[in-house]
């Protein structure tokens, strides 16, 4: 027996719309009511009164299209939160609590040039699996779309071209952490060697911009001393050039689009001139920041607490506040912000809201619950193959874990456990990209078969996210 879902039915221009689950696992389109020239719009058939399209790529264009609040818009200085999905699956949950909290605005589909390699997905993937997720639980009130961490020209043009708005530009690699720590006479020697030709600026440039300028913050002056300005450009200098270049790209395709600078990825904390520096110089080229990331004091580790001294994290948040709204006001955005429960009070407190939370993989681990439930053979294999890929993925994430400390010999009914503690989830949170090369079908068809069960973890898994982001 075919089942339509009773929230996703809604109406538009006289026309019915609502989403129904096949006999096969398969999901369809019905449409009522709608005038010919919008039926033209989408590929399906008449069956009896309704017509009936299958939920493929096509029509989720076409759907897009036919209900403006499925089509990604900008959110601007509004609070909002990314979820991320590699599997295309958690949308629906996701959807739930964000109904259930309110007042936080949703970007369901938001997916790195990394996490589509891993997962073989394109940014129309990603997109049209979060359009469905999004119809599927009548979710109405818009949505976001985040082309996360992009590094180059070809995967921002491939976003865009998908219709993702959001775009969140990396030029991280392009860091020099040393020169955080560096003498002074080498910070000197780096700095002098950057070539800032493509700001229209050079080194000497910048320190006499900037050294010895005070910036009133409400908690008092921040000083730009000389040397910390040399540390930033030696530190900063050739991101800050990548990251324009790609920017500049983003502007030239012509698109809707609001922009997010992000440093996150980094080992060192973002100073807080270095932060000054950088958002100056691409506001000096003409360039405005939705929203900030910088690295934060502490470990922001995958899919676990924040570890670290938490008064100073809220000392951090709140000074890298202040400078954004004396130099914007632009969004902070918080990255690897999942499961990190402790922290989002401080952080809503200091940014007053005008913030952004970006959670990638928590849905991916937390999927591993439905697996262990119902299968926890599957869970098993997928926990020593995630080990096998380890030493090759860790590299990409930060990361504590002690494959060592992995329990070998949980009986089936406590297997959901190794979901839960540290060690095997951070491996199990990386490993996903061998692992679903391997076991990708049977992992989905176990949670579209228990679909409501996901979607029921989820929803509580993500109203624990953002409620400290609400209304309150
Ligand atoms: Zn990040």
């Amino acid at each position: 027996m075919s089942t339509d879902y009773a929230a996703s039915r809604v109406s538009h221009e006289g026309a019915d719309y609502w989403l129904r689950r096949n006999d096969d696992g398969t999901k369809s389109l019905v449409i009522a009511h709608a005038p010919q020239a919008v039926l033209d719009g989408f590929s399906g058939q008449a069956e009896g009164d309704v017509f009936v399209a299958p939920a493929d790529a096509d029509n989720a264009l076409a759907l897009r299209k036919a209900l403006p609040w499925l089509t990604p818009r900008r959110w601007g200085l509004e609070t909002s939160a990314g979820t991320g999905d590699r599997l295309g699956l958690a949308t629906p949950g996701h959807a739930q609590a964000f109904k259930d909290v309110g007042g936080v605005n949703p970007v369901f589909a938001q997916q790195s040039t990394r996490e589509m390699g891993r997962t073989h997905r394109t940014p129309r993937n990603v997109l049209d699996d979060a359009t469905w997720g999004a119809f599927q639980e009548g979710w109405t009130d818009g949505v976001g779309a985040d082309a996360d961490h992009q590094k180059t020209e070809e995967s921002l043009s491939e976003c865009a071209e998908a219709g993702f708005v959001f775009f969140t530009i990396d030029p991280g690699d392009g860091m020099d952490m040393a020169a955080h720590d560096d003498d002074e006479a080498t910070v000197r020697e780096k700095a002098a060697r950057i070539d800032l030709s493509s700001l229209d600026t050079s080194t000497d440039d910048v320190v006499s911009r900037y050294a010895g300028q005070t910036i009133e913050l409400e908690s008092g002056p921040l000083v730009l001393d000389e040397e910390s300005v040399l540390r930033a450009v030696a530190k900063a200098g050739p991101a800050l050039v990548r990251g324009l270049e790609l920017i500049k790209h983003v502007e030239g395709l012509g698109v809707e689009h609001e922009l997010e600078f992000a440093i996150d990825e980094t080992d060192k904390p973002t100073t807080l001139v270095e932060h000054v520096v950088v958002v100056k110089e691409l506001q000096r080229a003409g360039v405005e920041l939705i929203s900030f990331a910088p690295r934060w004091v502490g470990q922001f580790e995958k899919g676990v607490e924040y570890i670290g001294d938490r008064a100073a994290l809220a000392k951090n948040f709140s000074d890298h506040a202040e400078i954004a709204r004396v130099l914007g006001p632009y969004k902070l955005s918080l990255h690897s912000g999942s499961d990190k429960f402790s922290i989002y009070p401080s952080f809503v407190e200091a940014t007053r809201g005008v913030a952004h939370l970006k959670t990638a993989g928590t849905s991916w681990i937390e999927a591993l619950r439905i697996v262990a439930a119902h299968d926890p053979q599957l869970l098993r294999d997928i926990l020593a193959l995630s080990l096998d890929s380890f030493e090759e993925n860790r590299h990409s994430y930060h990361l504590s874990c002690d494959t060592s400390r992995i329990p070998s010999d949980l009986p089936d009914d406590r297997v959901g456990e190794l979901v839960t503690e540290l060690d095997s989830r951070q491996v199990m949170h990386v490993g996903y990209g061998a692992v679903l090369d391997e076991y990708g079908t049977r992992i989905k068809d176990i949670l579209t078969t228990h679909e409501d069960e996901y979607a029921a973890l989820m929803k509580e898994h993500f109203i624990a996210h953002i409620a400290p982001f609400g209304k309150r």
